[in-house]
């Protein structure tokens, strides 16, 4: 007997399920008035800023016009989407700074029952020549560990009834890189004459993936790579040197694909690069005009070819267990194809029991939450109990835990336990 689904359920109760988000960049998640309190603090002018940047023109800077012309209620395109991170990144170059954006992050998450969360951003934006690496990573981790011990205190952690909170760290490469996104792409930039682009953003994200691995060796929970940025034009592969490394140094890697670009891209960041994870996969079962397959003899592929080809794919990702971290509200500012959510993949997803886990993307940038992303697709999916379930326990599973296997399998036991009792009440 199939259950029915839980369209209406109490926004409480979804506060109180034991959720994950897996995709969720720090500086897209800075709210506008902890920008200006940033500003004002480090007396950085973020008028002359926008002027300087050419982002978002704006006259006061006050809440009310960085919230109408950075933190948008609607984007373009991705390209557009983009844009505002950068403005929010002047104010993030300094340790103070860095920390309370990571602090108010994780507050802000487990505020709303988040158990763990990874959080993911570029340390090489963040760089000052007195703002070296591992103080960039440590002033993270310590805004983190501040929230998560004030969490833990609680007396339903502390005796064992609930699951403790949790978080691990993602340090990202750029697919594009250009000069506003800080001194070090800058210099990158200036002393690499004759370099183009794409190879000084591939040396570069080389680079950020050995910085995990020192990062690691330094006790901090980093837990993986990504490759975040504009997709079109700048394919994954050309960071094959990053994800390789990461590859044989055992670490965990995820990548942003298949965002504005279909299979091909998906299939490239998983064959070529190895990730264990997809950032978003949105374009997975997009045939017409993004799956440009070709016969050896440069023929299109019909069709139904590009059919099987798409659910081969499927298949394979299935079968593997490779999430997709499923960020709904930001696919819909991004791919104006997906105003209207009713028409997202997800339903796909779910018919060939893909591994999901829904994200936030940008907590600010796209104004969200986790809550609000697991009562839009409840409102939207025909999602019943065991199906939501399975959409909370997934996200631990895909998880790039920061511990032991065993650690990390004991504390998804305690979830499955905790995860049973609050959907009794449903
Ligand atoms: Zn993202």
């Amino acid at each position: 007997m199939t259950e029915s689904p839980l369209k209406n359920i109490d926004r409480q109760i979804i506060k109180t399920l034991p959720k994950t988000d897996l995709h969720v960049h720090l500086d897209g998640s800075v709210t506008p008035q902890t920008v200006i309190d940033l500003a004002k603090e480090q007396k950085i002018d973020l008028v002359q800023v926008s002027k300087e940047m050419g982002i978002g023109d704006l006259k006061t800077g006050d809440k009310n016009e960085l919230e109408e012309k950075i933190f948008k209620e609607t984007y373009d395109s991705l390209m557009e989407y983009l844009v505002p991170f950068e403005f929010i990144n002047v104010v993030l170059r300094c340790y103070e700074g860095l920390k309370k954006a990571s602090y108010e992050l994780a507050y802000d998450n487990f505020k709303e029952g988040v158990r763990y969360f990874e959080c993911r951003f570029a340390p090489q934006k963040h760089w000052e020549s007195d703002f070296d690496w591992l103080d960039i990573v440590h002033a993270v981790n310590d805004g983190m560990k501040q929230a998560a011990n004030e969490f833990n205190a609680k007396p339903e952690i502390k005796n064992g009834k609930e699951p403790e909170f949790k978080y691990g760290i993602i340090l990202c490469g750029m697919r594009m890189i250009n000069q506003n996104m800080g001194k070090y792409f800058r210099y990158l930039y200036e002393l690499h004459v004759g370099d183009d682009l794409q190879n000084l953003a591939a040396m570069a994200s080389y680079e950020t993936a050995k910085l995990v691995q020192i990062c690691r060796e330094e006790g901090l929970p980093v837990v993986g790579f990504d490759l975040a940025g504009r997709e079109d034009g700048f394919p994954a592969e050309v960071h094959k040197k990053a994800f390789l490394y990461c590859y044989e140094h055992n670490i965990a890697t995820t990548c942003h694909a298949g965002e504005a670009y279909g299979t091909e891209s998906i299939k490239s960041a998983v064959k070529d690069c190895h990730v264990r994870r997809i950032g978003h996969g949105t374009q997975l079962f997009r045939e017409k005009g993004l799956c440009d397959k070709k016969h050896r003899d440069g023929s299109p592929f019909s069709k139904e070819e590009k059919e099987k080809y798409i659910s081969d794919m499927a298949e394979w990702l299935a079968d593997n267990r490779i999430a997709l971290e499923v960020c709904l509200k930001s696919n819909s500012q991004t791919l104006p194809d997906l105003r209207d959510l009713s028409n997202h993949p997800i339903k796909n997803f779910l018919k060939y029991r893909l591994r999901i886990a829904l994200g936030t993307d940008n907590r600010a940038i796209s104004r969200v939450s986790v809550t609000d992303e697991y009562e839009r697709a409840l409102k939207l999916y025909n999602i019943d109990k065991k199906a939501l379930k399975n959409l909370c326990i997934d996200g631990f599973k895909a998880s790039f835990f920061p511990g032991m296997y065993n650690e990390k399998r004991d504390y998804i036991s305690q979830v499955i336990q905790y995860c049973k009792r609050v959907l009794e009440q449903v």
